[in-house]
């Protein structure tokens, strides 16, 4: 069942007078129980989208057009109370970061009560349990219960922020990079408690990284941002076996394995381009090196290559039968 539609989205962020565009065009959907991992270098636009669903837009963003569709209603069209509403209990958002989402005045014990109380009619016996549950799992210290916001490290407050996301029992939850601050172990934890709590709760998940092997580990659907555009898109077996795009190719092929760890990995020259000035036709083309006439004139569309797998390249399906070797 399909619990939240982003329709056709495109969003520019106004800068020194300039209009940068920051996301264009963006569909897709997220089905109950399932997790679309948003793929993106830094300034491609994945954070714009989380911040659209929840309505959290800097001032100087505007909507170009789209729509995000949930329970029936376009949440781009809400009053500010309704989608106050939705935000924390329907939808939940962890951002990076996130030291300012704490209230300095309260300690992390108060903070969490709060959380709990607003949901449910629980004890506070019951609430006490609940959060050291959460603690054990996400190997947080008990001490870290009483200490105030200012007194602890990004790390653990990223950790203590997805306890009281998943304490909300969302039934979206969009996570912009939440495991960035934290080493190897402690992320794999929290994947996998998110994992356990997604399956339990059958919770949509948009999980947000430039990290691929954490798509790779967490996505049942990819796609892939590059200048603000999704340029590929669909099941992430699909994607990352076949990839169709010259961009996801060239990523996946710098991505490290078992088997390349000691090659050099592969590279792009050049750079992602700027929301001001985009290239004209194939926003990739610059870059690209099965680059056409065609392709520095036309703007591509998102074609099918498979079932859940798209491409937006003029030429997807010559460059699926040219020698791999150009890549
Ligand atoms: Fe490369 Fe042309 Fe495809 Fe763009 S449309 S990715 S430039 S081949
Ligand atoms: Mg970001």
């Amino acid at each position: 069942m399909c619990v939240l539609k982003v329709e056709k989205l495109s969003l520019n962020y106004n800068l020194n007078k300039k209009e940068i565009v920051a996301v264009r065009d963006v569909s897709f959907s997220l089905e109950k129980g399932r997790t679309v991992g948003i793929f993106g270098e830094t300034g491609s636009g994945k954070s714009s989208i989380g911040l659209a669903i929840m309505g959290l837009l800097p001032l100087n963003s505007s909507i170009i057009s789209g729509k995000i569709i949930y329970k029936g209603k376009n949440l781009l069209n809400l009053k500010e109370k309704e989608i106050n509403q939705i935000r924390g209990k329907g939808i939940f958002l962890i951002m990076q970061g996130g030291r300012e989402l704490f209230d300095p005045t309260l300690s992390i014990r108060q903070h969490l009560e709060e959380v709990l109380n607003a949901r449910s009619q629980m004890t506070g016996e019951e609430v006490a349990v609940k959060i050291l549950e959460f603690f054990e799992i996400l190997m947080i210290e008990k001490d870290v219960l009483n200490a105030m916001p200012s007194e602890l490290s990004e790390g653990t407050l990223q950790k203590i922020l997805i306890s009281m996301a998943l304490m909300n029992k969302p039934e979206i939850l969009i996570a912009d990079e939440p495991t960035s601050n934290l080493d190897m172990i402690n992320q794999y934890r929290v994947l996998k408690e998110i994992r356990r709590f997604q399956t339990r709760h059958d919770m949509g998940l948009i999980f947000i990284t430039h990290d691929l092997s954490i798509i790779a580990n967490i996505a049942d659907d990819v796609l892939v941002m590059y200048g603000g555009e999704i340029v590929e898109k669909g099941d992430i077996y699909k994607v990352f076996l076949n990839p169709g795009h010259p961009y996801t190719k060239r990523l996946l092929a710098a991505f490290p394995t078992l088997d390349n760890y000691k090659k050099d990995l592969e590279f792009i020259p050049g750079n992602l381009p700027a929301g001001d000035n985009l290239p004209t036709g194939c926003i990739f083309h610059p870059r690209c090196v099965y680059c056409q006439e065609k392709c520095r004139k036309e703007r591509p569309f998102l074609s099918k290559l498979a079932d859940n797998h798209y491409v937006m390249c003029h030429f997807v399906n010559e460059i699926q039968q040219w020698s791999d070797n150009v890549v």
